[in-house]
């Protein structure tokens, strides 16, 4: 599943496509937002917006409104995938949900979770039920730390919680507990304040640096492949990593085996010498 750094780049990427202001046309090849599509059709996409894994395509509104008036709601799930591509746009195949497309380019939606028209009311309502959102200006970390500060939960599966911290998935989790020498299974309420505020500081700096590359790189400057005079990883994620998906592989600090187990339905990965109890 992508995490929040597409999701924030994909906000970045839609606006840049369709900066101009002009009326888009806008269809539904796949038939399931026919009526939604049609609805938005030949307006303008003012706006775009993202908070954790949910993106949000602001559409219409009257002149000097505050905001738009309908909002595209979309969560790609597991599946979802979205493609730009420059005009004319290729005929679609019936695999794509929601088209947008101007005289310039086009952008394909195709498989998501979510791809639904909703209210200014109702996207408010999604960013209450959200966590604070690393990537987002107005985050406030405070309020991760007191669901966390109160937990006895794995701070590994409050990390993937997305109503305490949103936009956080498995690669982040991983690496920034690594980063941080926490034992994945520690209690929520265990983790200090400091150290929270050190997790947040983090996430936020690797996660923009993800949104920038478009991919997660996480190992310090020292422990880069050339630093330390080692093959580069092999991984259709991309990226430099200390424990992600490196199961029985050597820790790239101490050595020892890199871990994994099950966790929150989703495989954990840490180095027990370096993330002590
Ligand atoms: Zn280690």
């Amino acid at each position: 599943m992508p995490e929040g750094h597409t999701i924030h780049r994909l906000a970045a990427d839609y606006a840049g496509a369709f900066a101009a202001g002009d009326p888009l046309r806008v269809t539904s090849p796949q038939g399931k937002f026919t009526d939604a599509a049609a609805l938005l059709d030949r307006t303008p996409l003012r706006t775009t917006d993202a908070h954790g894994k949910h993106l949000f395509l602001g559409f219409g509104g009257a002149p000097g409104a505050t905001g738009p008036a309908d909002w595209v709601h979309i969560h790609l799930g597991l599946f979802g995938k979205v493609t730009f591509g420059p005009a004319p746009a290729p005929p679609p195949t019936d695999t794509v949900r929601l088209r947008l497309a101007d005289d310039a380019s086009y952008v394909d939606l195709r498989g998501p979770t979510t791809c639904a028209l909703i209210t200014d009311g109702e996207k408010r309502a999604i960013h209450d039920r959200l966590g604070p959102d690393p990537l987002r200006p107005d985050a406030d970390p405070d309020r991760a730390y007191r669901r966390i500060s109160r937990s006895r939960t794995t701070i590994a599966a409050l990390l993937m919680d997305q109503k305490v911290v949103a936009g956080v998935g498995n690669v982040y989790r991983a690496e920034v507990l690594f980063r941080h020498g926490i034992d994945p299974y520690r209690a929520g309420r265990d983790i200090t304040a400091g150290q929270w505020e050190a997790i947040w500081a983090d996430l936020v700096a690797l996660m923009r640096e993800g949104v920038r590359n478009n991919r997660i790189d996480t190992v310090r400057p020292e422990h880069t492949p050339e630093a330390m005079g080692r093959p580069p990883r092999v991984d259709d994620h991309g990226g430099e990593v200390y424990v992600y998906r490196r199961a029985h592989l050597p820790c790239h600090i101490c050595g020892g085996e890199i871990r994994t187990a099950d966790l929150a339905a989703r495989n954990l990965f840490w180095c027990p010498a370096c993330q002590r109890p």
